[in-house]
């Protein structure tokens, strides 16, 4: 009885000690993941554009487990910065997720596609996730350990489900992904992504003009289970956690089977 009950303490903090750099970390769910990675022991920098909303998550969380810091993924020195905000504040990095991302507009032709509007989704995205990784390893590789996670999109995998620019930036973070872990596993450093279906975050409800009703009632392939910034969370916390120490170059769904399933038979 005595063992079982210290086994379920340590899993209750699968983080413990760790730290974590998050993009896109005031709202959605980069929020979610800052809450459940501090519930799990770990110290947390929160690293976004939208500095009130940051500042406020880690009020709420605690002063001593999370810092903010005001960041622009697509801008090299405020992701160099932001590394080393966590390198100074806490002394190391453990786990990077690069998250922070964009939907643009859901322009469905590609006869009505801006070539701004495609470069700016693509910078957020995919060149946001590669500043994140190439800063990332700069401190990783030292220190011979880390995690580094992405987040792509249900997109990733099929076509026609977002816009062009969407699909093409998550498809490349998946592209970034495989070759950033066969590069760093020599220094003990896994890369992984985690892809969600449709959430009902600011980000889903604005690129599709859904409400939170809306959001769910889209084809899933579980019926009657709701996505939640939550459930994404989880996947994040597996991935950054050692109970995911032999996983690398992977690409997480947790989209309910949506990928896999032809709608029209459902
Ligand atoms: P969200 O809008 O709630 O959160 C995104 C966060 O990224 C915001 O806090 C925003 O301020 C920040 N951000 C945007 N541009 C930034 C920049 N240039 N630099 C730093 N931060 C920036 O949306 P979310 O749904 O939580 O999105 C998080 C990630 O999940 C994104 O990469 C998104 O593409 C991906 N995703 C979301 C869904 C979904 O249905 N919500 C599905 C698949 C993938």
């Amino acid at each position: 009885m005595g063992s079982f009950s210290f086994v379920s303490a340590a899993a209750a903090r699968r983080l413990e000690g760790k730290v974590a750099l998050i993009t896109g970390g005031a709202s959605g769910i980069g929020e979610s993941t800052a809450r459940v990675f501090t519930k799990h022991g770990a110290k947390v920098v929160i690293a976004d554009v939208q500095d009130d909303l940051g500042e406020s998550v880690c009020t709420d969380l605690n002063s001593s487990s999370a810092s903010f810091v005001h960041c622009d993924v697509t801008k090299e020195e405020d992701i160099e910065n932001a590394v080393n905000t966590a390198t100074s504040k806490y002394g190391k990095l453990d786990i990077m997720f690069n998250n922070a991302g964009i939907g643009g507009t859901p322009k469905p032709n590609i006869l009505d596609n801006d070539k701004a509007e495609f470069e700016q989704v693509l910078s957020v995205n995919l060149v946001g996730s590669f500043l994140g990784i190439k800063h990332a390893a700069r401190v990783m590789i030292p220190a011979g350990q880390g995690s580094i996670i992405n987040t792509a999109s249900v997109c990733s995998t099929i076509g026609g489900g977002a816009s062009h620019a969407y699909t093409s930036s998550k498809h490349g973070v998946v592209g970034l992904m495989k070759n950033a872990a066969v590069e760093l596993g020599q220094y003990g450093i896994r890369v992984n992504c985690v892809s969600p279906y449709l959430v009902a975050t600011p980000l889903a409800k604005d690129f599709f003009n859904l409400d939170d009703d809306g959001v769910h009632g889209v084809y899933s392939n579980l019926k009657g289970k709701v996505l939640r910034p939550e459930d994404i969370a989880e996947a994040a916390l597996y991935l950054g956690s050692d109970e995911s120490k032999y996983v690398s170059g992977h690409n997480l769904l947790v989209d309910g089977g949506y990928s896999i399933v032809n709608p029209r038979f459902c």
